[in-house]
This record gives structure tokens, sequence and C-alpha cells, in this order.
């Protein structure tokens, strides 16, 4: 079976200090490399750790999650054992950003799903906190994983992140991770030459399938996001990497492609950007 490549998952959290061993054996074994992705800086430090006693498996994004910036910001415990609220430090982030396992900043971006109330003066902060994300990304040339969440129903916040790489231009890949945006907004970022990144959401409902058919292959990636959302038939259990075979799957039912093609064009295409070697 040709290997495939998570993109995006978070095996470096506590939620898996219990067994991350076995679930790293399983990935291997599923033939699932990965990229382990901060959501600030203690997770960052963690997953840099975790991609260092792992060389030949697993590679490491370090960034600020928006979430950590908004009023309503809650303890994951998924994430971390103890609530502990980081503020965003951008000189910490640049010391870890420039270590050579990592291989992409974020996640980073713009997240207005939960913004009940006071809207404008947090969206200002998470504009200007992703600013300094993109900025680091194009000095240390290494590519923006960007988590980006419209309040529901519109495509606001990816209008926005439009504007803000407006005004802070990049030449360095862009990947929206769990892309979630409409068919009109979809254009707009694939002339803006993006890349989209799909987890296990695509196996168990069909509101992906036109843009999953619509994207081009060659600017589609996979990933878990785990411990979130696993895929059928591992839905509501804790995800995790080796489980990304069946989003592949999936991708190819929907795309009508072999499964040898998508693992292939997908892994291709995450080998370049990330620039990754073997
Ligand atoms: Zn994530």
């Amino acid at each position: 079976m040709p290997n495939l490549l998570d993109v995006h998952t978070h095996i470096h959290f506590p939620w898996y200090d219990q067994d991350r061993e076995e679930v790293i054996k399983r990935a291997q074994t599923a033939g699932v490399k990965m990229i382990c992705v901060g959501t600030q800086a203690a997770t960052s430090q963690s997953a840099i750790e975790l991609a260092k006693k792992y060389p030949k498996d697993i590679w490491a994004a370090v960034g600020f999650h928006p979430s950590h910036l908004s009023e309503s910001w809650h303890h994951d415990r998924k994430e971390q054992k103890e609530p502990a609220r980081e503020k965003f430090d951008a000189e910490k982030l640049r010391r870890l950003a420039q270590d050579p396992k990592v291989v992409a900043i974020g996640e980073c971006g713009l997240d207005y799903y939960r913004l009940a109330e006071n809207r404008e003066p947090q969206i200002k902060k998470q504009k200007e906190v992703f600013a300094e994300q993109i900025k680091l990304a194009q000095t240390l040339n290494k590519p923006l994983m960007m988590h980006t969440r419209p309040t529901a129903e519109t495509d606001d916040a990816y209008e926005d992140t439009l504007e803000v790489l407006k005004e802070n231009p990049v030449s360095v890949p862009k990947i929206n991770h769990f892309y979630v945006g409409s068919l009109t907004i979809t254009k707009k970022m694939l002339e803006a030459g993006f890349y989209f990144t799909f987890g296990g959401v695509i196996t168990f409902t069909d509101a992906y399938d036109t843009i999953l058919n619509y994207i081009p292959l060659d600017r589609i990636l996979l990933e878990t996001d785990a411990p979130y959302v696993a895929p059928e038939p591992y839905r509501g259990k804790r995800n995790e990497p080796a489980y990304i075979v069946e989003t592949a799957k999936k991708l190819a039912e929907l795309r009508g492609d072999s499964y040898e093609k998508i693992a292939e064009t997908t892994t291709g295409t995450a080998y370049k950007i990330f620039k990754l070697s073997a």
C-alpha cells in the first residue's frame, strides 16, 4: 500500500500519553507518516520533541491557534492536562520555528465560529497575531498551515484571510487545514494558490462531495486532526494517524480515482510543499 502523509495531527497532545508509542507503531504499520501541529508554545515545543524522537516518521509545525485569543476560550483536556492559557509570544515562536524539524508555521489564522459578543476587538487581535505568523512563515520560507473557521453559513473568516494575506503577501505555500468553505470562496482560494486539507468528516457527511470533486487533486492534502473527528468506522472514538487510510479510501470513491492515485498524489504534493525528504 502506498504511503500516506497525515499533514495535520496532534498525537503529541497529552491525550496520547498512555499509549503514544502504540499509536505511532500502528501508523508505521499502515504506512502513514505525519506532521504534528502545535497550537501554542507548549504544544509547539512538544511537537518538535516528538519529531526529534521519530525522525523518519514525524515532522512538526509551530504556531498559535486563534481560539487561544478568544474571550470564550475554554480548557481542552485533550490539548493540555491543566488549564494554562498562554499569551502569544512572537519571540518564543520565532525561536521554535527555526528548528530544522519544523516544516510549517501554524496552526494559525482566524476563527470566528465562537465569537458571540464583542466581536470587533477579538477579530482585530486575531488578525494581528495571524499577520505576525504570516511574516514569520515568509521570513523563514516555511509553508503556512492555516486554521480558518467562519461564522456558520458564511465565508467571513476566509474572506478576511484573503484580505490579511493581501496586506502581507507571501510566496510560501498556503494550506487551508480542515477546509469548510463554499464553492464561491473555493474558486477565489484556488486562484490565490491555496492547498486544502480534508479529514475524517468527509466519510460521514456528503456536505463536502461537490468541493472534493471541484478542487484539482494536486491541491488536496489529507489529515486526521487527531484526536478530533475520527472517520468512519471509528466515528466518535479518539482519532489517530492510521485511520487516515479510511479518509483516502473515501476520497478515491468520491472522485472515481484509484486508492493508489489518491495516495501517490496527495503524498507527493505534501512532500513537495513541506520539502520533506523520505
Ligand atoms: Zn488542529
